[in-house]
């Protein structure tokens, strides 16, 4: 480090990359690597609240699921019964998540989509409960949604198995 302590002022070297250059550098490689291994826990996302933000945002269900990776109880969601058309929204950051037209009755108990809205969910794997399964986030804010399986209608043959108490509906008028 000799040669911070001789040029504190590296902006005289402008040919020299400044430690906070070098840092951001560093942080993006170690963001890359993380990604190949857990996205949704290695992503800075563009909406983020401390611990006890998200307890004020959400009821005591919802953080369960969104910040804890939980699964509400199937047939339980007013919304697995919703056909009205409209938009299905983040709970934790009212990103609009799914349009009511890729919604369809999977049997499931849980409100399922066979397609997110462009640059609206990340995936991740999960291999809790000892299967490996793919798990939805939101893009916004990276809370927890649900699952996606391969077993879904067409065009896309996948199943978002969705937790209601993670979206909320909003009706087109
Ligand atoms: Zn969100």
């Amino acid at each position: 480090m000799r040669y911070h302590k001789a040029m504190p002022d590296s902006s005289l070297f402008p040919n020299q990359p400044s430690r906070r250059a070098l840092l951001g550098a560093l942080g993006a490689f170690v963001a890359a690597f993380a990604c190949a291994t857990s996205l949704a826990r290695a992503v800075t996302y563009e909406v983020t609240h401390t611990d006890a933000e998200w307890h004020k945002i959400l009821s005591p269900e919802q953080y369960i699921i969104l910040r804890e990776s939980g699964t509400e109880r199937a047939f339980s969601s007013p919304l697995d019964e919703e056909k009205r058309a409209g938009t299905y929204e983040c709970a934790g950051c009212r990103l609009a998540l799914y349009d009511s037209s890729t919604k369809y009755d999977s049997g499931t108990g849980w409100p399922s989509f066979f397609r997110p809205l462009p640059n609206a969910v990340l995936t991740s794997v999960d291999t809790s409960f000892g299967e490996v399964r793919n798990e939805v986030h939101c893009r916004r804010c990276g809370s927890h949604l649900g699952h996606v399986f391969d077993d879904g209608p067409k065009p896309t043959g996948l199943r978002y198995c969705m937790n209601g108490l993670a979206l909320i509906f909003i009706l087109r008028s």
